[in-house]
């Protein structure tokens, strides 16, 4: 699943492909897709795309409405899930066997904007934007990992009973965490990944929040990491998945010992960890 820094990376390199066009007309092509929102469907014609941008691990496209309609934006909600994805085909280019919406855009020559995605869970929602807090995955979300202070971040861990690794995943407490960027920051930190959040002192959490910002970051410059589907909205892979130093990694030896990196289940999540490098604590 595309995490905050594939998300991100989407947003960037879609950015230019499509800010300022307007929406001629939009083609639905599965129903489902269109989660909310159906009603504002017909206001997205003339619509223009002011901006293009993440908010966990959502894709939004902030939509400038013409004047004369009965509110001045909208804004598109994208959930890429699994294999949600992006991309920009000239004018008249057919839909794909997994293109669930088509965007044709005004410019010269015109594109079309598809959103395809395999596995259908990823979806669509249409809303103004000043009614995305009774939306409430939305109000349920944590604060952004990056723009938060490294205090403020571990703050968010402190004291909770759940294991650390589980903590990372639950999108209320941060946002935009995913199976990846929590074993890589645990690596990093030299946490254990099932280390109840409530065992381990102010100082280790503040050590997991700057492991996480800097993997983050660096996965962010390396355009995200791309396991089985992902690519950027130019079609791109990206390439952080060649520095992993523990997803994907059981049984191979860690990178900073040698030991055989262990492989375990937490929080329903396949968890790759160094036995040497993260113990399991007893502070
Ligand atoms: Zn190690």
């Amino acid at each position: 699943m595309p995490e905050l820094p594939e998300v991100e990376t989407i947003a960037r390199t879609l950015s230019p492909q499509i800010l300022d066009r307007r929406i001629l007309s939009l083609e639905l092509l599965r129903k489902k897709t269109l989660q909310a929102g159906h009603a504002w469907l017909p206001r997205l014609q003339g619509a223009r795309i002011s901006r293009v941008h993440r908010r966990a691990k959502l894709l939004l496209l902030d939509l400038d409405l013409p004047p004369d309609a009965p509110l001045p934006r909208l804004c598109l909600l994208f959930h890429l899930k699994m294999t949600g994805s992006f991309f920009v085909h000239p004018a008249g280019a057919a839909a794909l066997k997994h293109t669930r919406i088509i965007f044709d855009l005004d410019g010269s020559p015109g594109s079309r904007l598809f959103f395809d995605d395999i596995r259908t869970f990823g979806y669509c929602r249409i809303a103004p934007p000043e009614s995305l807090p009774d939306w409430p995955f939305w109000k349920s979300l944590g604060p952004e990992p990056l723009l938060c202070p490294i205090p403020t971040l571990a703050r968010r861990f402190l004291g909770r009973a759940a294991a650390i690794k589980a903590v990372l995943l639950n999108q209320t407490v941060i946002a935009g965490i995913g199976n990846i960027y929590a074993d890589e920051a645990l690596f990093q930190a030299g946490i254990h990944p099932a280390t109840k959040a409530s065992r381990l002192p102010f100082p280790a959490l503040e050590s997991l929040a700057r492991s996480l910002q800097d993997i983050l970051i660096r996965a962010i410059a390396q355009c995200g990491s791309s396991i089985r589907d992902y690519r950027d909205a130019l079609g791109n892979a990206g390439a952080f998945q060649n520095t992993f130093a523990v997803y994907g990694r059981k049984g191979q030896a860690c990178i900073r010992c040698g030991v055989p990196l262990l492989q375990t289940r937490i929080a329903g999540r396949t968890t790759v960890y160094c036995p040497r490098c993260q113990p399991e604590t007893s502070a």
